[in-house]
C-alpha cells in the first residue's frame, strides 16, 4: 500500500499510466512515489490459436498495473514489440532486431532520467528472448544514466508458484501463460481452440529457470526450426489444456505481490 502525507492510498487503474497524466500531475508523482517507473516490455507474436498476439505484453501491462496501484509508481506506455525471429513462421508476429530494441528502451529510460526518475523496472512479459538485449541496455542506463535498473521477469519470479500449481515446463502458450491470460482476460481466450504438443525434451535444452541440469545457452530457434511446432502444435509448445483461471489468479497475485515487494526494496 502506498502512503501520502500517513494515509493509505490505492490508486485507480486510470492513475498508474504515464500516457493518462499531464505532465504536471507526472512531475509530482516522480517527488512523491520515490521517481520508480515500470516500462512493460512484451511482444507481439503468435500464441498457438487460442491466445492473442498481444499475449506477452499484456500481461505485462497487468502485472505493473496491480503493482503501481498498490505502491504509486508510475507505469510507462508499454513496449509492444520484441525480439521474435522463430515465431514469424506464423502470420501477425511482428519482430524487431535486438539492436533497434536496445536503443529504443534505452532512450525510453534517458527520457524518464530527466525527470526525476530515479529506478526503472522493466517488467519483461517476453520471457528468456527478451532479456539478452534487456541487459544491455539496462547496464548502460545504470553506467551512463546514473539510473537504478531492475529486470523483473515472470518466469524468474514465479518458481515457487509454478511448482504449487503444478505447472509443468515453461514452453509457450502452455498452461503458465493460458492460465495468467485467461485470468487477466477472458474476452480474449479462445477455450474452444486449446491445442496441446508437447516436444521430445532435448538433453541440453532448457529454457525454464526451474530446471536443474547443465543446459546449452538459448539461442531462438530458425523458421525451419519451428515447423515440427507448427506442423504438430499450430504454434503450442505445453498443455494449454491444464490451463485454468483459478491457477492464472494465483500465478497472478504471486507476481503482483513479488513486484510490490521489488518496489518496496527500491525505495529503501
Ligand atoms: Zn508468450
Amino acid at each position: 500500500m502506498w502512503y501520502i502525507d500517513g494515509g493509505k492510498v490505492e490508486l485507480a487503474l486510470s492513475e498508474v499510466w504515464l500516457q493518462n497524466m499531464t505532465w504536471e500531475d507526472f512531475q509530482s508523482r516522480m517527488t512523491d512515489s520515490s521517481g520508480i517507473v515500470i516500462v512493460p516490455v512484451g511482444s507481439t507474436e503468435q500464441h498457438g490459436r487460442h491466445l492473442p498476439l498481444g499475449s506477452d505484453t499484456f500481461v505485462a501491462m497487468a502485472i505493473a498495473e496491480e503493482a503501481a496501484k498498490k505502491t504509486g509508481a508510475v507505469v510507462a506506455p508499454p513496449l509492444w514489440y520484441g525480439w521474435s525471429p522463430h515465431h514469424t513462421v506464423l502470420p501477425g508476429t511482428i519482430t524487431i532486431r535486438p539492436e533497434i530494441l536496445v536503443e529504443l528502451v534505452y532512450d525510453v529510460m534517458q527520457s524518464l532520467a530527466a525527470y526525476e526518475c530515479k529506478s526503472v523496472i522493466l517488467l519483461n512479459g517476453h520471457r528468456i528472448v527478451n532479456i539478452a538485449w534487456l541487459q544491455i541496455a539496462a547496464e548502460r542506463a545504470q553506467r551512463v544514466l546514473g539510473l537504478r535498473v531492475k529486470i523483473f521477469d515472470p518466469a524468474y519470479m514465479s518458481r515457487d508458484i509454478a511448482d504449487e500449481l503444478g505447472f509443468g515446463q515453461v514452453g509457450h502458450a502452455e498452461e503458465i501463460e493460458s492460465s495468467h491470460m485467461w485470468y487477466c482476460h477472458p474476452e480474449l481466450y479462445h477455450v474452444d481452440k486449446v491445442l496441446d504438443y508437447v516436444p521430445e525434451s532435448s538433453k541440453f535444452h532448457k529454457i525454464d529457470p526451474r530446471l536443474a541440469g547443465d543446459t546449452l545457452c538459448y539461442v531462438p530457434l530458425t523458421r525451419e526450426g519451428m515447423r515440427q511446432s507448427v506442423d504438430c502444435g499450430k504454434g503450442v509448445s505445453g498443455s494449454p489444456s491444464r490451463a485454468s483461471v483459478e491457477k492464472g489468479k494465483a500465478y497472478h497475485e504471486h507476481l503482483v505481490n513479488r513486484l510490490t515487494e521489488v518496489i518496496e526494496l527500491i525505495r529503501e
